[in-house]
């Protein structure tokens, strides 16, 4: 038998950081080992066809002979950000929404994270202060193998088939990089993945990254009048000629930006990196436009400089998907009136496995579990919502 809460408890207790610099797949070997105790763990509960793939995807299957399949999926890599493997994470009982003494040097005040407020009354599990939770994603874990325990259990109340997989490194934005869908074999999927229970998402950024090259004239500085073309200085220029307000720090929700990542350079030679994000993608070539007249006009300045722009896409908004066909939004919706649970929906400020599985042909919602602000010291996991998000899943397969 299985038990959401030592369950999850056990589950932290491994370290499985990615690591950004690795130029393996998956990026650690902890992972791949953490893989190996999930199969077994998958086997221990009579989902005997659990296995782990050549990239330590793990896949399995429940056949209940119905004619579709929903797929759940979480991931089991932890941020790099700070170590994990907590081995001393303190349940709170029944909180009662006032600052959280972590250990002598860090107290964690309510307003600083007002979601504390959210999670009032509910029983919590906190970090000892030196490591992060690891509730992202072995929230998303814990839940989905207590459901599968008890859909392997009961396969009678359910409608559909079940599918499941556990993907290493979506910390380092590689998550779905070796996902199968013919290995999945599902007609729809959820991530789990994220935070309260009471938001999902199925819109993200459309993603792009730029880069220019600057090329310049170097001469001694005493002689340079009208022949150095200083390539630093251009540098600094391209980036005032952008607009000012349309950066990260300025813009919230569905509001996209060009964000400068990266400058270096000299009088010969400056490159400069860039990220362009934006949920309508009319917008992001918009962006695209932007920076090409911007390019022209420093072009049309300097003409014995040498500019080289080059941009590309990355990721897409799974909205447009979407939009077209609502299949996997209807069926959660539903477990969620069923469940009497109030559901609303946040556009996700970032990227998520669940856009690029959307576009490999799986649409692939992503939904809460109950984990909030992951990748520090300061992530709090609250059991009521683990254990309500259990429950939404059996009316999930209904
Ligand atoms: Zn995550």
């Amino acid at each position: 038998m299985l038990d959401l809460v030592p369950l999850f408890l056990d589950l932290i207790s491994f370290d499985t950081m990615s690591d950004e610099v690795s130029t393996t797949y998956p990026s650690s070997e902890k992972e791949s080992e953490f893989a190996d105790k999930l199969v077994e763990i998958l086997h221990s509960i009579g989902v005997s066809n659990a296995y782990k793939d050549e990239y330590s995807l793990v896949y399995a299957h429940v056949d209940n002979n119905k004619e579709k399949t929903i797929g759940l999926i979480a991931h089991m890599d932890t941020s790099p950000a700070l170590k994990g493997g907590i081995k001393n994470p303190r349940i709170i009982k029944n909180y009662d929404g006032k600052d959280i003494k972590l250990n002598d040097k860090y107290l964690m005040e309510v307003n600083e994270f007002p979601f504390l407020k959210e999670i009032q009354g509910d029983d919590i599990i906190v970090t000892d202060g030196e490591h992060l939770l690891g509730g992202d994603d072995k929230a998303g874990i814990a839940i989905i193998l207590t459901f599968v325990n008890y859909y392997i259990n009961h396969k009678d109340e359910f409608n559909y088939n079940l599918a499941i997989s556990f993907t290493p490194d979506e910390e380092i934005g590689k998550g779905a990089l070796h996902f199968d869908i013919k290995k999945m074999k599902a007609d729809v999927a959820y991530t789990l993945d994220g935070g309260s229970i009471f938001e999902a998402s199925y819109e993200n950024f459309n993603a792009a990254h730029a880069t220019l090259k600057i090329y310049g004239v170097g001469v001694h500085p005493g002689s340079a009048k009208d022949i150095m073309v200083n390539a630093a200085m251009l540098a600094s220029e391209y980036v005032l000629l952008l607009p000012s307000e349309m950066v990260p720090e300025k813009t919230e929700n569905r509001e996209g930006f060009i964000h400068l990542t990266d400058i270096k350079g000299d009088v010969e030679e400056a490159s400069l990196s860039f990220i362009l994000r934006d949920h309508d993608k009319d917008l992001l070539e918009e962006k695209k436009v932007i920076m090409q007249k911007a390019l022209e006009t420093l072009k049309n300045k300097y003409p014995h400089g040498k500019l080289e722009l080059t941009i590309e896409d990355d990721y897409r908004n799974m909205f447009d998907y979407f939009k077209n066909d609502m299949t996997a939004i209807n069926l959660i919706n539903k477990a969620y009136l069923n469940s009497n649970v109030k559901l609303t929906y946040s556009p996700i400020r970032g990227g998520t496995d669940g856009a690029t599985i959307t576009y490999l042909g799986l649409p692939c919602p992503n939904l809460g579990v109950g984990d909030f602000s992951p990748h520090g010291r300061f992530e709090v996991v609250s059991i009521n919502q683990m254990e309500k998000m259990v429950e939404i899943l059996k009316e999930l397969f209904k």
